[in-house]
């Protein structure tokens, strides 16, 4: 409760939350690292990263100015039309849809701007409407190609705009996960046009115009975003005994939402995290331990801009020092105030032996302390653990813990 009072204390005193962008994060890392420095004689790493923070000012547009008058709803304000991508600059343009018509999404000419071949008679100043596919039709047609690429070949034709879509998304009014970002290939390739996600329910509606008037059809896309360049930390401790070829690495991620203070989410894990790494230092100096596995804690920057701090942690270790993990906790959100105490089974990717080992071992645990519960491990759980994106089996045991409490009824701790 130290730690979350202190959390929240730093919080209140810079604008209400812990956010990368803010010294609420510096803050909550400095905290973190000075109480390790004082209280254990763990070596105390300090890692920085760089990182591009992209923030959206006000509310983007999209819309059909001509033949009729559509205007689309953004995903970022609870609508489910459309989304600037990551990676595309701000603009506001007003220009013709260049596109396929209604019925003709995959035949010619492909617009799926892969090649610049695809923009064979493209009218110079126009918004292009382009095809993702599915990604294996357009594998074996040998059209396979970055968001990024296809923006910078609409760009070289001289495109104002472009709007991506997915012909194959199951839901029609909801944009695909996958028409996210268009990744730092953006930059490296120089693309400085605006560039948006839509649903399919809107690219019918584009579609339909096109085909009533394949030159008529005018679009509006505005967007305002602020970009910051950014250097975040993870903080690394790791205990002086156990096996280092044999290491527990304990994550969790200490940086917050923009929108409160982030104790749950994740003061609750970042506390626990460093409580656990006290506690074991006053064991192992009292001599009451004798450890076994070394022990690393980390905590990670930048998760909630999507997993960047424990990325950048997995992807900067050699083989060799991958192979000397045997074992990855993570911990986020673990105060749920709806719980149930259970353990989640692996699946999928997870299903590893560690996984399995670990699954086991807490399910004995669990049994003999607590009433378990078992549940499905979700998609969501593997991208909480970033440290699994290697998919190497020894990093991809894994405990799950609480979620909060909008995600749903009934909450399950574990672990
Ligand atoms: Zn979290």
């Amino acid at each position: 409760m130290k730690h979350l009072r202190t959390l929240q204390t730093i919080a209140d005193d810079n604008g209400g939350n812990r956010d990368i962008a803010e010294d609420g994060f510096s803050e909550t890392a400095n905290y973190i690292e000075s109480t390790l420095r004082e209280h254990t004689d763990f070596t105390v790493e300090v890692q920085p990263f760089p990182y591009r923070l992209e923030r959206i000012v006000g509310s983007p547009l999209l819309e059909m100015t001509a033949p009729t008058a559509a205007t689309f709803s953004y995903r970022g304000s609870g609508g489910r039309q459309f989304r600037p991508l990551s990676y595309s600059v701000g603009g506001d343009v007003t220009a013709q849809l260049w596109g396929p018509p209604d019925g003709q999404a995959r035949t010619h000419p492909p617009h799926h701007g892969c090649s610049p071949t695809d923009f064979i008679g493209f009218p110079a100043g126009a918004i292009a409407l382009l095809e993702r596919g599915d990604t294996e039709s357009m594998l074996a047609a040998g059209l396979e190609c970055t968001f990024a690429e296809a923006a910078a070949n609409a760009h070289e034709a001289g495109a104002a705009g472009v709007i991506l879509f997915d012909a194959n998304s199951p839901n029609h009014d909801s944009i695909p996960r996958s028409l996210r970002s268009l990744g730092q290939q953006a930059l490296e390739l120089g693309v400085t046009i605006p560039v948006f996600a839509v649903n399919f329910d809107v690219v019918l509606e584009l579609r339909q115009a096109l085909t009533a008037a394949p030159t008529g059809v005018r679009v509006h896309m505005m967007v305002s975003k602020t970009v910051s360049e950014l250097t975040v930390s993870n903080i690394i401790a790791t205990t002086r005994q156990g096996d280092p070829d044999n290491k527990v690495v304990v994550g969790s991620h200490m940086d917050g939402v923009r929108a409160g203070p982030g104790i749950n989410d994740n003061g609750s894990g970042t506390a626990t995290n460093l409580e656990m790494a006290l506690s074991l230092a006053r064991l192992l100096e009292r001599g009451a331990l004798a450890l076994t596995n070394q022990v690393r804690f980390c905590w990670w920057g930048a998760e909630e801009e999507g997993l960047v701090g424990s990325r950048w942690y997995v992807d900067h270790l050699s083989d060799e020092e991958i192979s000397r993990v045997a074992l990855n906790l993570n911990y986020d959100m673990i105060a749920s105030p709806n719980y149930i105490i259970g353990t989640v089974r692996p699946f999928g990717d997870l299903h590893t032996i560690s996984a399995q080992h670990l699954t086991r071992l807490l399910l004995q645990y669990n049994g003999a302390q607590l009433a378990g519960t078992d549940a499905p491990m979700t998609q969501q759980t593997v991208c909480v653990n970033a440290i699994s994106a290697r998919r190497l089996p020894a990093l991809t045991g894994l405990v799950r813990t609480g979620l909060s409490r909008h995600h749903g009824d009934v909450q399950w701790i574990f672990g």
